[in-house]
């Protein structure tokens, strides 16, 4: 079985271990958002890339879901005595070390996607993990009362407080999908969205030339990140009210289409979905989606397998 899942970051890789579990024999290639990727202190950070990759490969930090475990922050307290670069983005030195690799492959021109294969050699994360791109996309906002700001410094700095009017894949219109990209779309049994956000996790991935008609080409099955109206962690209703869709399982599963999606998983809370026209088209199911631990998350990411697999036997699928 070939599985390919369009990924975010903490919500992507919680759901990649339960898929891991649930479909042990699968070949999985997990194509990683690369809008959220800033550089710092002169160094290129993937934060999305990096939390897949450290999740899967054992690195990363539980408590947080992002970041390295066991970290320690003697860099970034050295760089705050400098007068710091930018404070609000603290990376520990474990982390930096990554970033300082990638900075160092990238420097001698090596493409991101070439890079991202040398640094799990180390992770092994038991996936192929491919960027979106090899070309920059930055996921810009676009504030209320003017300015434009790196998604990074409206998510961390401003905390998603700040009203948005538009948020931009600054740079996706020009990319082209990495190497690989397109052929693991074309080549899977069927392609899963993990509950990533919706907005700039997913969307920045289908801004992509080429990627979105790829997807809509296959089954596709989603999970639903909205439980009962409320992103379960982090500010995605940010997002979504900045882009005028509803925070709500129906609204995020109208805003990908039934062009775009077969299959969509909801929260029991959200089982109503499943009589909603304007998801007729698309196959909805409600089970409890809570990514507690890896036995929740397994029976989540197996019910997706079960839906794809379906969904896939219909002609039409
Ligand atoms: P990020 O890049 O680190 O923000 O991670 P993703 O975009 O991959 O995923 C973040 C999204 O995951 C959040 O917006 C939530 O909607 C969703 N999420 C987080 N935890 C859970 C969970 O336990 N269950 C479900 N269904 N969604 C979750
Ligand atoms: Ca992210």
């Amino acid at each position: 079985m070939r599985i390919t899942v369009l990924a975010g970051g903490v919500g992507a890789a919680r759901f990649l271990r339960g898929l891991k579990a649930a479909a042990p024999g699968a070949r999985i290639t997990v194509i990683g958002n690369t809008g959220d990727d800033i550089t710092l202190c002169g160094l290129r950070v993937c934060p999305d890339l990096d939390t897949v990759m450290y999740t899967l490969g054992g690195g990363i930090s539980e408590e947080q879901g992002w970041g390295r475990a066991g970290e320690t922050f003697t860099v970034a307290g050295e760089l705050a005595a400098y007068g710091g670069d930018t404070p609000w983005f603290t990376l520990g030195d474990k982390d930096f070390a990554t970033h300082i690799m990638r900075t160092k492959l990238l420097a001698e021109g090596k493409p991101l996607s070439e890079v991202t294969r040398m640094l799990c050699e180390r992770w092994r994360p038991g996936v192929r993990l491919l960027p979106m791109s090899d070309d920059v996309v930055e996921t810009h906002v676009h504030l209320d009362d003017g300015p434009v700001v790196h998604f990074q410094e409206w998510w961390v700095r401003l905390h998603a407080t700040v009203p948005a009017r538009a948020i931009v894949p600054h740079g996706a219109a020009e990319a082209t999908p990495a190497p690989g990209v397109l052929e693991a779309i074309a080549n899977a049994d069927f392609i899963l969205f993990p509950p990533s956000n919706p907005v700039v996790s997913i969307g920045p991935i289908l801004a992509v030339p080429g990627i979105r008609e790829a997807v809509a080409a296959k089954t596709v099955v989603g999970v639903s990140g909205i439980i009962g109206g409320a992103p379960v962690r982090g500010m995605a209703d940010a997002c979504l009210t900045a882009i005028g869709v509803e925070t709500s399982a129906t609204a995020v599963a109208a805003h990908y289409g039934a062009g775009l999606l077969d299959g969509w998983l909801v929260d029991e809370q959200d089982k109503a979905a499943a009589d909603d026209p304007a998801l007729a088209p698309i196959a909805v199911r409600a089970l409890p989606l809570y990514m507690r631990d890896l036995a929740t998350t397994t029976v989540i990411a197996r019910a997706s397998v079960d839906l794809a697999q379906e969904l896939s036997m219909e002609p039409n699928g």
